[in-house]
């Protein structure tokens, strides 16, 4: 049987663990539960024990969602960000992961005004250099991190990075070190304090907090492999 609950609890815990073993406070981890292509129940049986983070990827299921599901969830939009949907996104979302153009700041920060919205986001890096993922390179990282620091309306948060899928346990350890690196970088050459390191998954968590992650987004270890939408 499939118990969605159970499954959040026993990842938070492990998380917990690996955080106290790592000489981290285990509240600093915010464990983001995944919820894309999940039904609507799975996401009651989670807020029914407590938990208001939930993951979408796609702005037509976070849209129905939202309608559905009760007003004080705290909605993460970490999928692609198409300019025509970031209005929708800022509506919908309280953070944003997936920013990764200095179109998509500007664009971001003046519609967050318009709709009076704090949104927050976060700068996506492609740290492996996979060709398959999202995210600015770490070369282009500060031009668009100084450009994300003038934002009046939008708060430029963090930043988010997905790791390569199955990778060895050095290549994990150098892109959660390169995008934590890259975040100290940010903040100390432009003075601002960045509270978010988006990385970890369910395949890969342990390494991320390690390396210092605040949010660890994790959808198959809670909700199973059944995309069920
Ligand atoms: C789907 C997804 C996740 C969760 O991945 P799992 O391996 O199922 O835990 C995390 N981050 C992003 C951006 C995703 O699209």
């Amino acid at each position: 049987m499939r118990d969605v609950p159970a499954n959040y609890r026993s990842v938070r815990r492990e998380i917990d663990d690996i955080a106290v073993s790592c000489g981290r406070d285990p509240q600093e981890i915010l464990l983001l539960a995944v919820s894309k292509t999940m039904p609507e129940e799975d996401i009651t049986s989670l807020y029914d024990i407590g938990i208001r983070d939930f993951g979408e990827n796609r702005i037509q299921e976070l849209e129905r969602k939202v309608a559905a599901l009760p007003e004080d969830i705290v909605w993460h939009f970490i999928g692609p960000l198409q300019s025509n949907k970031i209005r929708k996104a800022v509506k919908l979302a309280s953070v944003i992961h997936s920013v990764e153009d200095i179109s998509a700041v500007e664009r971001l920060d003046r519609i967050a005004g318009e709709e009076q919205r704090k949104v927050k986001f976060l700068i996506e890096v492609n740290v492996s250099g996979e060709l398959s993922k999202g995210g600015v390179t770490p070369a282009d990282f500060m031009e668009i991190a100084r450009a994300a620091a003038k934002c009046r309306n939008a708060v430029f948060s963090g930043l988010m990075t997905m790791a390569p899928f199955e990778a060895s346990q050095e290549v994990l350890d150098s892109v959660f070190k390169g995008l934590a690196a890259l975040k100290k970088q940010a903040e100390q050459e432009l003075g601002i304090t960045l509270p978010i390191l988006s990385m970890g998954m369910s395949g890969d968590y342990a390494n991320a907090i390690a390396a210092g992650s605040t949010i660890v987004r994790v959808g198959t270890a809670i909700f199973g492999k059944t995309s069920v939408i």
